[in-house]
C-alpha cells in the first residue's frame, strides 16, 4: 500500500512537470474549493461526532479532537478562501496568503496528531475546546501578515537556496512520517483508529512533498497532492468512523446480547428456585410471581396479576404481612414465620422475607417478597428436635444408671461418663484417647477377648461379665453389652460398651459358693467340693500325664469315742484331725470331710508313672496315717486314735463316684485287715466286689425262689451206728451251682437276712425230726442245726425256737444246737440264760469248732452243753502232729472230767478214727462216715 502511495509522487516529482489543466486553468479555484471542502467536511464530522460522544464513554481524546479539528478545519477553509482566483472578502487574496494558512492547518494537524497520540487528556467542557479552536484559527487569520513575517523571520536563507515555504514542507513531511510510525505502533482498544490515523498521516508527509518545488498551481503535482490530502482524509474519516460509531455500535449490540443471555440466566434462576418470588407495585398489588410462590400459595397466580395481595394471601397470612409489607415500602427489610392450613387441612409453614423492590434510581416501585414453604424442613426439625431429645434423656438416663464407655472403631476410648470414672479411678482426661487396656486387671484370658472382639468385629452385641481393675489395683465385677455402631460400609465404627457394677453380687456369689462348698466343722472342703474336683481331675488326667490318687480316711472306733466322751469332745477331736491332715498333705492337695469321720483327700500329680505315683501316694498316705496317730489331748484327757486309709489311683476312665467307690472299698480292705492300716484299691479285689455285689443281689431271694437246701451228714458211735445228723445248709445257685455256707453265710450275716435263713434251717430241721419220729430205727437219731452269732444275740431267739417246735411237733431232744466257742466272748450271761431256757424245753446244746477259741475253758462249766465238737484242724494231722495229738488228748480228757460227750469231726481215714478210738473218743463226723447229702 505504501508503494502506491510512493510512486505517483516519484514520478511527479522527477517526471517531466505536466501542466494538467492546460486550457481550463480557470476551473482551478472551483476545484481546489472543492477538494479541500472535502477535507473541512470530514473534518468538521470528526468535531461533530467527537461532541456527541456518548457520556457513559468519555474518551481522552474528546477534547483533543474538538480543539485540533475545529483548527484544522477553520484553517483550511480559510486556505480554499485564501487561494488565487477566489473571491476576496476581507483582505486581498494571493498565493502567499493560501500558502500560509496551507501551512498553518498541516502545522496544526501534525501537532493534534502527536497530542492525540501522546494520549494528554484535555479537561474541560466540549464547547470550550471548540470555540478556543475557532478563535486560535480566527487569531492566525487576523495576525496573518505578522505571523508570516515571524515564519521568514524563523526560516531565513541559506539553506542551498531554497525557498522558505519548500523547507517548511519537507520539515512537514518527516514530521508527518515519524507521527506514522509512532502512531502505527500503538496497541489495545484505540488500535484501529490509530491505524487508520497513521495511515493518513503518512499519505500527509508523502503529499506534502508535492508542494516542495512548483511553478503552476495547476500542475499534475499540486493536484496530487491535494488528493493525497483528500486521501488521507478518507483514512481520518475512516478511523473516526471506526472509534466513535462502529465500534459504540458493536458494543452495544454485544451487551445487549448479554443483556438477554443475562435475563434468559436470571428468568430460569427464579423458575427453579426452590423460594418464590413474588412482585408488588407500591399498591401491593401483584407485578410477578415465579413459579415456586405459584406453588406455595396454592394456586397460579397469572390471572391474579394486578390483584391486591389480601387477596391472594389466605386472610390469616395476609393480616399477618400486611405491617411488614407496608414496612418495606418504607424501605425497611421484613421476616415472618406464619403456619396455615392447606385445602386439605394439612398444616403449611411459610417463611418470608419482605424487602423493597427498588429501580434504577434507587426510588421504591415496589415490594419483593421471597417466600418459602418451610413444611418440610420445619417437620423434619421438628422431628430432629423430638430425637434430640430423646436421645439426650436417653443418654441421660443410661448414664445415671449404667458405666458407659464409647471407643472408636480400633477401640481406643472417646467418651466415658461420671460413673465409669468413679468405678475406675481414673479421670476422664486419663481414659479419653486410651485403651481399655487401662482397665485390663489379667483376669481373663487372651483367648476371652479374642473371642469378644471377633464378636463385636462382626457386628454383634457382645455380653459377658468381666473383672477389672481400679486405679489403685483393686478388682471390680462389671456385667458387660458392647454394642457396635456401624459405620458406612457396614463395619463397625465406634463401640457403645454399657457396664453394671456386679462386684457386690460377685462378692456374694463366691460366699454363697465357699459355704455351698465348705465343711463348717472342720473349714475343710465338703462332698460337693470333693465331687467337683473329682470331675475336673478326671478330665486333667486326660489331658496331662501326671498321675493322681485319691485317699479315703476313716477314723477307727470313733463312734465309740464320740459315745464316750461326749459330741463337743468329739467335734474337736475331728478338728484335730483336720489339721493334721493339712500338715501332712502338700499344699495343692484338697482335703475335705465327707461326714462324720470320714475325710477324703484328692492328690494332683503325684508322678509321671503309674508307679512313681503310687510310690508318692503310699509315702504321704503313710504320713497321715502316722500323723493321725498320734495321742490328741482333749481337754484334760489324752486319746489315742487310729485310722484306716484306702487309696485308689486316678485313670481318665473313672468318673468321680466310681473313684469314690473304689477309694471307699480299699477303705474297706484296710479296715478288714485290722485297721489302723494303709490299702490300695486292687482290681482284683474289685471283681471280688462285683460278683460279691451280684451274690448279695441274689441272696435276698434265696428263700423266696426255693434255692436252699439241707444236706445231712452222719454222725457215728464208736459201733459205728448213726445217732445222729448235722444239718448243712446249701444254696443252690441258678448259674454258679451249689455255693458253700462259709461264702453265703457271710454275706448272709452282713444284708441280715441270716435270721430268715436260720429259722428255713431250723423248720426243715424239725420237719425231718418229725419225719423221722415215727420209725423205730431213727425216731431217736438227733438232727444237730449250725446256729449263727447273729441268731443266738436276737431278743427273738428262745421264742422262735419254741414256735419252731410247737408248729412242727417235732420232738426237742432230737433237736441240737451248735454254738461257737466264739459266741460266748460277749454277752455270756444272756447266752446261758437262752441256753437254759431251751434245754428246759429238752432242747441240747453242742460247742463246735472246740480248740479253736483259745479262750479260758473256766466258763464251760457254767454252760448248759453236753457235748463238744473237736475241730477238724486237729484231726487232720492227728497222725503226725503231736501238738494236735495233744490237744485231742486235752480236749477228752477235759470232756470226761466235765462228763460231756466229745465228737471228731472231720475223721477221712481209719487211721484217724483210730487213734481217736484208741484215746477214748466216743462220736465220729466225717467223710469216712458219709459225706453231707441230700436225703431220700
Ligand atoms: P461246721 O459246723 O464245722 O460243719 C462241718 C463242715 O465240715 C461241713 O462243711 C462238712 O461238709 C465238713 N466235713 C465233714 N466231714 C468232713 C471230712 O471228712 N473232711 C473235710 N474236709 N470236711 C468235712 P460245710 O458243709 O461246707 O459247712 C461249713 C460250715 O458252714 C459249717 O462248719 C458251719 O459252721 C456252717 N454252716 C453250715 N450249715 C449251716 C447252717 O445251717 N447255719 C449256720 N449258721 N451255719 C452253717
Ligand atoms: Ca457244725
Ligand atoms: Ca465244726
Amino acid at each position: 500500500m505504501g508503494m502506491l502511495v510512493v510512486l505517483p509522487m516519484l514520478a511527479v516529482l522527477y517526471g517531466p512537470r505536466v501542466d494538467l489543466l492546460g486550457p481550463h486553468a480557470g476551473v482551478l479555484p472551483v476545484l481546489h474549493f472543492a477538494l479541500e471542502m472535502f477535507s473541512v467536511v470530514v473534518s468538521l464530522l470528526v468535531v461533530i461526532t467527537a461532541f456527541q460522544s456518548l457520556d457513559t464513554y468519555p474518551s481522552p481524546r474528546t477534547n483533543s479532537l474538538i480543539l485540533v479539528f475545529t483548527a484544522v478545519a477553520t484553517l483550511d477553509f480559510l486556505h480554499a478562501l485564501s487561494y488565487s482566483g477566489m473571491p476576496p472578502l476581507l483582505s486581498p487574496n494571493g498565493m502567499p496568503k493560501a500558502i500560509f494558512f496551507w501551512l498553518s492547518a498541516r502545522t496544526v494537524e501534525l501537532l493534534g496528531l502527536v497530542l492525540l497520540t501522546s494520549g494528554l487528556r484535555l479537561r474541560g467542557p466540549r464547547s470550550a475546546w471548540l470555540l478556543l479552536g475557532i478563535a486560535a484559527s480566527l487569531l492566525v487569520a487576523m495576525l496573518e501578515p505578522q505571523a508570516r513575517a515571524l515564519q521568514s523571520a524563523l526560516f531565513v536563507d541559506g539553506l542551498g537556496g531554497m525557498p522558505l515555504n519548500a523547507r517548511l514542507g519537507i520539515l512537514l513531511c518527516l514530521g508527518y512520517l515519524l507521527a506514522a510510525g509512532w502512531m502505527a505502533r500503538a496497541s489495545g482498544s484505540d488500535r484501529p483508529l490509530f491505524s487508520a490515523l497513521a495511515r493518513a498521516s503518512f499519505i500527509l508527509g508523502i503529499g506534502e512533498l508535492a508542494f516542495i518545488s512548483w511553478s503552476s498551481p495547476t500542475e499534475a503535482g499540486v493536484l496530487l497532492g491535494h488528493g493525497y490530502k483528500v486521501l488521507a482524509y478518507v483514512c481520518i474519516f475512516r478511523g473516526i468512523y471506526l472509534a466513535s460509531m462502529r465500534r459504540p455500535y458493536q458494543e452495544m449490540v454485544a451487551s445487549r446480547q448479554r443483556l438477554a443471555r443475562k435475563e434468559a440466566e436470571y428468568r430460569s434462576l427464579v423458575d427453579n428456585l426452590p423460594i418464590g418470588l413474588v412482585q408488588l407495585d407500591t399498591q401491593l398489588r401483584l407485578c410477578f410471581a415465579s413459579p415456586a410462590a405459584e406453588q406455595s400459595l396454592g394456586h397460579p397466580l397469572a390471572a391474579l396479576q394486578g390483584r391486591h395481595i389480601a387477596g391472594i394471601m389466605p386472610a390469616e397470612a395476609a393480616s399477618k404481612m400486611m405491617p411488614g409489607l407496608l414496612g418495606a415500602l418504607q424501605g425497611e427489610r421484613m421476616e415472618l414465620d406464619y403456619a396455615l392450613a392447606s385445602a386439605t387441612g394439612e398444616q403449611l409453614h411459610h417463611s418470608v422475607i419482605a424487602v423493597p423492590d427498588r429501580d434504577g434510581n434507587e426510588a421504591t416501585r415496589g415490594v419483593l417478597v421471597i417466600l418459602q414453604d418451610t413444611t418440610e424442613r420445619t417437620r423434619v426439625q421438628q422431628q430432629l428436635d423430638l430425637a434430640t431429645r430423646e436421645t439426650s434423656e436417653l443418654r441421660a438416663a443410661l448414664d445415671a444408671h449404667a458405666i458407659v464407655a464409647m471407643t472408636d472403631h480400633r477401640g481406643i476410648i472417646t467418651r466415658v461418663n461420671d460413673k465409669f470414672c468413679q468405678i475406675s479411678q481414673y479421670s476422664r482426661q486419663e481414659l479419653i484417647g486410651s485403651n481399655h487396656r487401662i482397665i485390663n486387671s489379667g483376669r481373663h484370658s487372651k483367648t476371652f477377648f479374642k473371642e469378644m472382639w471377633a464378636t463385636i468385629g462382626r457386628g454383634r452385641v457382645w455380653n459377658g461379665d468381666v473383672c477389672n481393675r481400679a486405679k489403685d489395683g483393686s478388682l471390680y465385677w462389671v456385667q458387660t453389652t458392647i454394642v457396635p455402631l456401624l459405620g458406612d460400609r457396614g463395619r463397625p465404627a465406634q463401640y457403645i460398651a454399657i457396664r453394671a457394677d456386679i462386684t457386690q453380687r460377685k462378692l456374694a456369689e463366691k460366699e454363697a459358693r465357699r459355704l455351698a462348698y465348705h465343711d463348717a466343722l472342720t473349714g475343710l472342703g465338703n462332698r460337693r467340693l470333693m465331687m467337683e474336683q473329682l470331675a475336673l481331675a478326671a478330665e486333667r488326667a486326660q489331658q496331662m500325664s501326671g498321675v493322681g490318687a485319691l485317699a479315703m480316711i476313716d477314723l477307727d472306733h470313733f463312734k465309740e469315742i464320740n459315745d464316750t466322751q461326749g459330741h463337743p469332745q468329739g467335734d474337736s477331736l475331728l478338728q484335730q484331725v483336720a489339721a493334721r491332715l493339712k500338715e501332712a498333705a502338700r499344699p495343692d492337695d484338697v482335703i475335705v470331710r465327707l461326714g462324720g469321720d470320714e475325710f477324703c483327700v484328692l492328690f494332683h500329680n503325684l508322678g509321671a508313672t503309674s508307679k512313681e505315683a503310687i510310690t508318692r501316694a503310699a509315702d504321704i498316705g503313710e504320713r497321715m496315717r502316722n500323723a493321725l496317730a498320734q495321742p490328741y489331748r482333749l481337754g484334760s484327757t489324752v486319746l489315742n486314735v487310729t485310722a484306716s486309709i484306702g487309696i485308689s489311683m486316678i485313670h481318665s476312665d473313672h468318673d468321680a463316684s466310681e473313684l469314690m467307690q473304689r477309694a471307699d472299698q480299699a477303705l474297706y480292705k484296710a479296715k478288714e485287715s485290722g485297721r489302723n492300716a494303709l490299702q490300695f484299691f486292687d482290681p482284683r479285689l474289685q471283681a471280688e466286689m462285683a460278683s460279691r455285689i451280684g451274690l448279695l443281689r441274689d441272696l435276698r431271694r434265696a428263700i423266696e425262689d426255693d434255692q436252699l437246701r439241707l444236706h445231712y451228714q452222719p454222725i457215728v458211735d464208736v459201733e459205728m451206728r448213726v445217732t445222729g445228723h448235722e444239718a448243712l445248709l446249701r444254696w443252690q445257685h441258678p448259674t454258679l451251682g451249689m455255693v458253700p455256707p462259709d461264702v453265703f453265710i457271710p454275706l448272709a450275716e452282713q444284708i441280715n437276712v441270716i435270721l430268715p435263713f436260720g429259722i428255713w434251717v431250723l423248720v426243715n430241721a424239725c420237719l425231718q425230726i418229725k419225719a423221722w419220729a415215727d420209725d423205730p430205727l431213727r425216731s431217736q437219731w438227733s438232727v444237730s442245726v449250725n446256729v449263727s452269732a447273729r441268731q443266738l444275740h436276737d431278743p427273738e431267739f428262745v421264742s422262735s425256737v419254741e414256735t419252731v417246735l410247737d408248729r412242727t411237733g417235732a420232738n426237742p431232744r432230737c433237736l441240737r444246737l451248735e454254738l461257737t466257742e466264739s459266741m460266748l466272748h460277749t454277752n455270756l450271761d444272756a447266752v446261758i440264760g437262752k441256753m437254759q431256757l431251751l434245754r428246759e424245753r429238752g432242747v441240747r446244746f453242742s460247742l463246735d469248732d472246740f480248740g479253736t477259741g483259745y479262750s479260758s475253758l473256766s466258763y464251760l462249766r457254767q454252760l448248759p452243753v453236753e457235748q463238744l465238737k473237736i475241730d477238724r484242724s486237729f484231726v487232720r494231722d492227728i497222725q503226725n502232729s503231736t501238738d494236735d495229738m495233744a490237744i485231742v488228748k486235752m480236749i477228752l480228757a477235759l470232756a470226761t472230767s466235765m462228763g460231756v460227750e466229745v465228737v471228731a469231726e472231720g475223721v477221712e481215714n481209719e487211721a484217724q478214727h483210730a487213734r481217736l478210738l484208741s484215746h477214748g473218743c466216743q462220736k465220729f463226723q466225717g467223710y469216712l462216715f458219709g459225706k453231707p447229702a441230700e436225703l431220700r
